[in-house]
């Protein structure tokens, strides 16, 4: 039994994902390149990983400073908000050697995650390139994305040292992303947790899944046109679209 709604009423579930009105599955059929934010999209929010990386971030701005935890807390608050990431401001205001940062922020311990064969297998059967765009750095995405069993399912890793330690949502940082692996936005699709770092996907005519982990940051932005599917998890959203790919027959 096939059944597709034509016309779902505004933010109509399909399950637990939720689509954006006038639109069904049918506007990926022409999707290419899958690209994957990493922290909080490809893992899950729920394994409370990036709080490793977060109390790392205080740490080490603790120890760069001389400061107690609620100053290092505000000083890195005030960095991320005003230049999108803690890294930028500290670049910016105090020329901190970037690569010496990442390596203290992501030294943490992954093994809170668990294997994700279900999720790999559907990774597999998404039709074309798949890539990660991330603000970590590649060394970071590498090790969850081995403990998790999905390494060898992405043909590249765009990382922040890519980016030149720019993150998202700058613009010029996804513009930049599209000609490093020669993506065409009008044949992509992003997924993230962060709904404002989906604006400028969708600026450039990629189709957007928002991951809503319920935290505050994850929901900046989310108001607005440019995000198409709304999801509380990847797994979530795979599990859906695999789901319509069984039904319309089609392999992937
Ligand atoms: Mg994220």
């Amino acid at each position: 039994m096939t059944h597709t709604p034509s016309a779902p009423p505004a933010n109509s579930l399909i399950g637990p994902v939720a689509l954006k009105p006038g639109l069904d599955w049918s506007a990926l059929d022409h999707v290419d390149t899958w690209v994957f934010d990493l922290d909080n999209t490809l893992y899950a929010a729920g394994s409370r990983l990036f709080d490793q990386v977060h109390r790392r971030m205080t740490a080490f701005i603790m120890t760069a400073f001389d400061l107690d935890r609620d100053a290092a807390l505000t000083l890195q608050r005030d960095y991320f908000r005003a230049h999108g990431s803690t890294l930028r401001g500290l670049m910016v205001h105090h020329g901190l050697n970037p690569h010496d940062y990442l390596d203290y922020v992501h030294d943490i311990d992954v093994s809170v995650l668990e294997p994700a064969p279900v999720v790999g297998a559907a990774i597999d059967r998404l039709p074309g390139r798949k890539l990660v765009f991330t603000a970590g750095s590649t060394a970071h995405a590498d090790r969850i994305l081995t403990r998790m069993g999905l390494a060898d399912r992405f043909d590249g890793i765009f990382d922040i040292v890519a980016a030149d330690f720019v993150p998202k949502p700058a613009p010029a940082v996804y513009d930049l992303f599209c000609k490093v692996h020669g993506v065409d936005g009008a044949r992509a699709v992003l997924f993230e947790d962060s709904a404002r770092n989906l604006e400028p996907a969708a600026a450039l005519g990629m189709r957007t899944v928002w991951i809503n982990t319920g935290e505050p940051f994850s929901q900046l932005g989310s108001k607005g046109s440019h995000i198409d599917w709304v999801s509380p998890d990847l797994a979530v959203w795979l599990e859906a679209y695999m789901a319509h790919l069984d039904t319309v027959g089609r392999a992937g």
